[in-house]
């Protein structure tokens, strides 16, 4: 079961119901349930997921990020690209990883149904009828996680740190700020990546 006001803040954050978004919430907290984590304040966790873009159910990456703050902006989740709805969660101080993975069965209710028949036709997510989008969403809130998940087991795995860096300088051209490390020298000036001209 899925609490409400998680499901209601998830959707204020995400802009439309739809069924992707709730489902990345219950593979986030499943998975911080079976590491046993909280909801990470800055980077203890780290999100690695096996979406890629343009393709349907992306919404999925929203729900990972409520549910366990490794958020596009802190930098802690990353894309595999492989076009599935797996999660592996790290926790990046003891180590320990888990991989959880929505059901097949789970996600063809989703693809089966009038909402996406819909969404397929061109109706933006948030143009579909509540009495639509909402059946669907109270499945996924309430479908216990056996019959939704698949859990696995935990193991070790160890992630390359990169220490953030807090360098940076202003572009002698547009006058911009630019990480440093960002920075490229061009003729005797310190520039922007689009202000030098090169292509990185
Ligand atoms: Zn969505
Ligand atoms: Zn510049």
């Amino acid at each position: 079961m899925l609490d409400k006001e998680l499901l209601a803040f998830g959707q204020k954050f995400h802009g439309h119901k739809c069924p992707a978004m709730p489902m990345g919430l219950r593979v986030g907290l499943a998975a911080m349930e079976k590491l046993g984590v909280e909801h990470a304040p800055d980077g203890q966790l780290e999100a690695i997921l096996e979406l890629d873009e343009e393709h349907c159910a992306t919404c999925f990456a929203d729900g990972i990020q409520v549910a366990t703050g490794c958020t596009y902006g802190k930098g802690n989740i990353k894309r595999l690209g492989y076009g599935k709805w797996g999660l592996t969660l790290v926790d990046k101080k003891t180590k320990r990883a888990i991989r959880v993975v929505a059901k097949a069965e789970a996600m063809m209710k989703s693809k089966q149904s009038e909402f996406m028949e819909q969404r397929k036709s061109g109706i933006p997510a948030s143009q579909v009828p509540a009495e639509v989008a909402d059946p669907l969403v109270e499945m996924v809130s309430n479908t216990p996680d056996e019959l939704l998940l698949n859990i696995g087991e935990v193991f070790t795995k160890e992630l390359k740190e990169a220490a953030h860096t807090f360098e940076s300088v202003v572009c002698d051209q547009c006058g911009e700020m630019v990480v440093e490390r960002n920075a490229r020298l061009k003729g005797g000036k310190v520039l922007c990546i689009p202000c030098s001209g090169y292509k990185d």
